[in-house]
């Protein structure tokens, strides 16, 4: 709910949202806006750093890479999204780069 201060009084309204609005601050509004969005067909992907499932507006557009072997040894490379929070994450992380000579 948000209480907005107008001449004579104070109005109070729950937040609508629309599809593809942008993340919400807090939980209970975060739960309103991912109905809103689940209704409108969106629907969530699994961020490869953290694990958690995450509506396209939350992700960075960044993508994980890594090489998985199958059963029989077969390298299969793998992708999967990145969300913003591990974006953010990560630019105040080192490289983690093992290409990179150890001084
Ligand atoms: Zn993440």
């Amino acid at each position: 709910m948000t209480c907005t201060r107008i001449p004579g009084g104070i109005v109070c309204h729950t937040q609508k949202f629309r599809p593809g609005d942008q993340v919400p601050e807090g939980y209970l509004a975060w739960h309103e806006w991912a109905e809103v969005q689940h209704k409108a067909g969106l629907r969530q992907k699994q961020c490869g750093r953290c694990g958690l499932w995450r509506y396209p507006q939350e992700l960075s557009g960044d993508v994980i890479e890594w090489e998985e072997r199958t059963a029989r040894g077969k390298p299969v490379r793998q992708m999967a999204p990145m969300c913003l929070k591990c974006q953010l994450h990560a630019r105040h992380e080192p490289p983690n780069d093992q290409d990179q000579p150890t001084p």
